[in-house]
């Protein structure tokens, strides 16, 4: 048994004790069973959240509706959820009753695909209603039973399912293909913050231009925002040379590839219910890069355009294959004299008291100090900078 679920028996242990059934389920079994990485373990018991509150002393009511407790266990979180199954969707998108149930059986049937549908009870035993071991083994994204009807149920499985392929690097089962491509409009009725969350899982997964063609052809694109009718600029992300490992960088990538300019961009990013600060990153880094490609900064550009935006749009170029000479422009940034306006020597308060007036002129003036200070035109030295503007003033 893997040290993850090692330090959780002692939770599963307390449940079995007290005459429930738990089990170890979804995305930390078919992780474990991969070797990758696990974020978190989740149990699924026969026990109610009522009932699981009273068993640990720490709990958080994440979602009681739903069945779920949180519950804090030597330091780690556990989310505990009680066996259930769901029906009616009939919005394709929420069950209308969450209903639970007594065995495990019917709560491995409502998840989404074979792989996220496997349990590990207490002794390390794997339950595998739907063959969901050989699917992992095949690398294979497979809907439980029909996926039609699963699509209809919840619509967001179809993206989830693209979103698997990239992040695991397997391939999506042709039926569930054509499943997709029969039912992708259905995806309109998910919310945008939603898909964007699958999207971007997608989008930074080490498969991603694999999936990004599949979510092409399946015309699942269609359904997000600003991309109907943008496949021939959009078909250019499975063709690039390396993919996107940041979100930032994920954006600016498809902004760029969709050639959106100024207020484009931020109604693009807000149309995916992105966050300002994100819209403001990714329209620096689309600046950068047009300013990049376009010529050789000046060591002030640089200086604006500030590390991260920088890094970034190094990253951006490296994707998009634009030919930069990145470690140049690093070791300018480097070797930049001051990083940060505190960094200058002196300040607003310091030319006040030299004589300068407040007003627009002592911005202007601190301005042209910190142009020729970065520029190299100047030292960074109080006595510098004041023998400058003497000359300056007078
Ligand atoms: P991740 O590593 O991204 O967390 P995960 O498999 O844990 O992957 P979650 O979205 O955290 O994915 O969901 C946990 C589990 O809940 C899934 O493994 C799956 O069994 C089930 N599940 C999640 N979303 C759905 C859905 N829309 N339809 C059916 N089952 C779902
Ligand atoms: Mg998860």
């Amino acid at each position: 048994i893997p040290a993850v679920f090692q330090a959780a028996m002692p939770v599963l242990r307390t449940i079995e004790n007290a005459g429930f059934d738990a089990y170890f389920v979804g995305g930390s079994v078919r992780d474990v069973l991969l070797h990758r990485h696990v974020h978190d373990v989740d149990i699924a018991t026969s026990a109610y959240p009522e009932e699981i509150k009273e068993l640990f002393s720490k709990t958080i009511d994440t979602g009681l509706k739903h069945g779920t407790v949180t519950i804090l266990y030597n330091g780690e979180s556990y989310e505990i959820t009680t066996f259930r199954t769901e029906s009616g969707y009939q919005d394709f998108r929420r069950p209308d009753h969450v209903s639970f149930v007594q065995n495990l059986d019917e709560d491995l049937k409502r998840r989404d695909f074979t792989i996220n549908a496997l349990a590990m009870n207490i002794e390390g035993e794997i339950v595998d209603l739907f063959d969901g071991l050989t699917d992992l083994k095949k690398r294979v994204i497979r809907a439980v039973g029909k996926p039609t009807e699963r699509f209809h149920e919840d619509a967001l499985r179809m993206i989830r399912a693209v979103r698997f392929m990239s992040q695991l690097n397997f391939q999506v089962e042709p039926q569930t293909v054509a499943a997709i491509k029969a039912n992708h409009q259905l995806l309109s009725k998910i919310s945008v913050e939603r898909i964007r969350d699958e999207f971007v899982k997608m989008g930074l997964g080490p498969n991603a231009r694999q999936a990004f063609a599949l979510f092409l052809n399946t015309e699942l694109a269609d359904e997000c925002p600003d991309f109907k009718g943008k496949r021939e600029q959009l078909n250019v992300f499975p063709q690039l040379q390396f993919s996107p490992t940041m979100e930032t960088s994920l954006w600016a990538v498809i902004v760029l590839l969709l050639k959106l300019k100024d207020i484009e961009i931020s109604r693009f990013m807000r149309d995916w219910k992105n966050s300002n600060a994100m819209a403001a990153e990714v329209q620096a880094v689309v600046e950068c890069f047009d300013s990049i490609s376009d010529h050789a900064p000046s060591d002030y550009e640089l200086y604006q355009f500030g590390k991260t935006t920088l890094l970034n749009t190094i990253d951006v170029a490296h994707i998009l294959g634009e030919p930069i000479d990145s470690k140049a422009l690093v070791d300018r940034y480097t070797a930049l004299p001051i990083k940060e306006d505190h960094e200058l020597a002196i300040d607003g308060r310091y030319l006040i008291q030299a004589g300068v007036r407040p007003g627009p002129r002592l911005g202007q003036l601190l301005d042209i100090i910190k142009q020729k200070v970065i520029s190299g035109q100047l030292e960074n030295s109080e006595e510098a900078i004041s023998k400058f503007l003497q000359a300056l003033i007078n």
